[in-house]
C-alpha cells in the first residue's frame, strides 16, 4: 500500500511538472479541490472527450448531442430531488476539527478488510506457486473467511443504514468498528449530520429580490428538460439517446486524492430513452458496450470491474460501476442506471407540460424510460495517467519515466528533433513538421542531447520521435523511435505520415471497440 500512495504522489508531482494539471489559483496557496489543466492536459483531456463523443455520436444512428447551460430554472433542481436530498451524511472529529463524510469512513473500513483477504491470497500466491488455485482458497481459507463474513455484516448494515437514512445508526457502526480518524486517530466523534452539496449563487436583481440558482452538480437535467425539444426538432425515434459534456459542481466535503474528487469537474452523460419494460435489456447492453470503450484504450483487461449495487436509488432499478484500479485501490470511473420514468415524470409534474412520446408501433403515448451512462473526465483522466505512468530501469540502471498513453489520447503525436542545430538539419526538420502538422500534434525540440529529448518526450506520452541526421539530406529518411520499446528503424520521409497517422488514429480506436 505504502509503495502504491508513493507511485500515486509521484504521478500527481509528473502531471505537474510536465503541464499536465496544476493546483488552481497555486500562487494564492491553491483552492481546495479545484485544479487547472495545462498545456499537455487540456489536450489529453480533450482528445478523451472526443473518444467519447465519437463513440456515442458517430458509432449510434440514434445517439445525438447537445450542449445546455449551467444554469438552469431552479424548480429544475427540486424536481430532480437534488434540493431535498442531494445530501452528503457528514461527521466531525473533535480533535482534528477535521469533517468527513460517514459513508466514505465506512467504505474505507470495508476496504481494509478487502486489502486483508488480498493479501492473504498473495501470500499464499507466492507460498503455492503454479500449484496456487485462487478460487479455492478464496472460498476455504479460514482467514479470508473471517474477512468476507466481515465485510458481508458490515455491508449488510451500511446499506441499511443508508437506505433508511438512519445517521444514529451511521454514527453508530464507526464506532462500533472502532474507526479512527486518520489525522488526530482518535474516536472522539460528533453526530452525523447532512450537508447539501449544490452551490448556489443568485441572478439578476430585482426590488423582490435576485432569483436564487444553482450551479449544476450534473449534466443530466439538462438533458432531461430538453427531450421533447430534440425529440421534436430531429424526429428521433424510440429509442434514441442524448449526449452531452460538461461542467458540473458540487461541494464535496471529502475533497481529496487530487482530480478523482472536484468541487468543479466534467462529465460527459448519455440518457438513453427506452419502452417502458425493454429498459433491463437496455441497461445490459449500455453496461457491456461501455466497458468494451474502456477496454479498447489497452491499459489491461484486469484494471476494471463492474461494481453492481444492492442499494438502489429510489429512482433506479439497476446500477453498476465501471471502477478502474487506482493506485489508491478500484475506484469507480462511471455509473450506468436504469433510472425508470423518474426524471421525465417528475419534471411532467413540477413543469405541468406533458413529457411524452408517440410511439407509432404501439400507437399509444407514455411517458419514455432511461438508461444513463455517466463518466467523468477528470476521473477518466486520472485513470489513464495511472494506468500509463511507468518508471522503467533501463541497462546500465538509468530510470525511465514513461506514459504509456494509447497513441489516440497522447498530447503530442510526434516529436521532430534534429541531431544538432546547424548544418541545415533544423530546416529539414521543420519541413517534416510543416508537413505533418496538418495531420496531428507535433512537436519539434532541438534543445540538449538528443537522449535527453527522448527522455522529455517519453514523459508527455509522445509515441514516435523522429531524428533528423546528416544521412537524412541526402537520402530523404530519418530514425523513427517507438515510445514503448525505444526501438529505432530507418524510414523515409514520405511515409511518415502513413505510419503514424495510422496507429494514432481516433477511428482506429473506434474501430477497435467494435472488435471486442
Ligand atoms: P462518488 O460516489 O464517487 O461521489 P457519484 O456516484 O456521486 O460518485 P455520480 O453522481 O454517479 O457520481 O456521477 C457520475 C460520474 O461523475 C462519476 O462516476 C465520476 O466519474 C464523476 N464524478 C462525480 N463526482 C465527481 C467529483 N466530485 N469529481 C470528479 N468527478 C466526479
Amino acid at each position: 500500500m505504502a509503495q502504491q500512495e508513493d507511485v500515486f504522489k509521484k504521478l500527481v508531482s509528473h502531471c505537474k511538472e510536465y503541464g499536465f494539471v496544476f493546483p488552481s489559483s497555486e500562487i494564492y496557496d491553491g483552492l481546495g479541490a479545484v485544479y487547472d489543466y495545462g498545456q499537455n492536459g487540456v489536450e489529453l483531456k480533450n482528445n478523451i472527450k472526443k473518444y467519447w463523443w465519437d463513440s456515442m455520436t458517430l458509432m449510434n444512428e440514434n445517439v445525438v448531442g447537445i450542449d445546455s447551460a449551467i444554469f438552469m430554472h431552479p424548480t429544475i433542481w427540486k424536481a430532480s430531488g437534488h434540493v431535498d436530498a442531494f445530501n452528503d451524511p457528514l461527521i466531525d472529529n473533535k480533535d482534528s476539527k477535521k469533517r468527513y463524510r460517514a459513508d466514505v469512513l465506512i467504505e474505507e473500513q470495508i476496504a481494509k478488510f478487502e486489502d486483508k483477504i488480498n493479501k492473504e491470497t498473495e501470500k499464499a500466491a507466492k507460498r503455492f506457486g503454479d500449484a496456487f488455485d485462487e478460487k479455492q482458497f478464496r472460498e476455504t481459507n479460514p482467514r479470508v473467511l473471517e474477512n468476507q463474513a466481515k465485510i458481508d455484516e458490515l455491508h449488510a448494515r451500511f446499506a441499511k443504514a443508508l437506505n433508511d437514512n438512519d445517521l444514529a445508526d451511521l454514527r453508530q457502526i464507526i464506532l462500533d468498528y472502532e474507526i479512527v480518524c486518520p489525522v488526530s486517530g482518535t474516536r472522539n466523534w460528533t453526530e452525523v449530520r447532512q450537508f447539501n452539496l449544490m452551490f448556489a449563487t443568485e441572478m439578476g436583481s430585482t426590488a423582490d429580490g435576485a432569483l436564487k440558482v444553482y450551479l449544476r452538480p450534473e449534466t443530466a437535467q439538462g438533458i432531461f428538460v430538453n427531450f421533447l425539444n430534440v425529440q421534436k426538432s430531429g424526429r428521433m425515434k424510440i429509442p434514441f439517446g442524448i449526449a452531452q459534456i460538461g461542467k458540473a459542481f458540487r461541494n464535496e466535503i471529502v475533497a481529496r486524492q487530487f482530480i478523482f474528487r472536484m468541487r468543479e469537474f466534467e462529465q460527459m452523460e448519455m440518457q438513453f430513452f427506452v419502452r417502458p419494460g425493454e429498459e433491463l435489456e437496455w441497461f445490459a447492453k449500455w453496461k457491456e458496450t461501455r466497458l468494451k470503450w474502456h477496454k479498447a484504450l489497452g491499459l489491461g483487461d484486469t484494471k476494471y470491474r463492474y461494481h453492481d449495487h444492492e442499494k438502489l436509488a429510489h429512482y433506479a432499478n439497476a446500477a453498476t460501476d465501471i471502477e478502474f484500479e487506482m493506485p489508491f485501490g478500484f475506484k469507480e470511473v462511471e455509473g450506468i442506471h436504469s433510472r425508470t420514468d423518474f426524471d421525465l415524470s417528475s419534471h411532467e409534474q413540477y413543469s405541468g407540460k406533458k413529457i411524452q412520446y408517440f410511439d407509432p408501433e404501439l400507437n399509444k403515448s407514455y411517458v419514455p424510460y432511461v438508461i444513463e451512462t455517466s463518466i467523468g473526465v477528470d476521473r477518466m483522466f486520472l485513470s489513464i495517467m495511472a494506468g500509463s505512468y511507468c518508471e522503467e530501469t533501463l541497462e546500465g540502471g538509468d530510470i525511465r519515466v514513461v506514459l504509456k498513453l494509447p497513441p489516440a489520447l497522447a498530447p503530442v503525436k510526434l516529436a521532430v528533433l534534429p541531431l544538432v542545430k546547424k548544418d541545415g538539419l533544423p530546416e529539414k526538420a521543420r519541413e517534416i513538421m510543416d508537413n505533418l502538422k496538418f495531420n496531428f500534434n507535433c512537436q519539434y525540440d532541438e534543445k540538449d542531447t538528443v537522449g535527453k529529448r527522448y527522455r522529455r518526450q517519453d514523459a508527455i506520452g509522445t509515441p514516435y520521435c523522429v531524428t533528423v541526421d546528416y544521412d537524412s539530406l541526402n537520402d530523404n529518411c530519418v530514425t523513427i523511435r517507438y515510445r514503448d520499446t525505444m526501438e529505432q528503424e530507418r524510414v523515409p520521409v514520405a511515409e511518415l505520415e502513413n505510419i503514424i497517422s495510422d496507429k494514432v488514429s481516433m477511428k482506429n480506436l473506434l474501430k477497435q471497440i467494435a472488435k471486442l
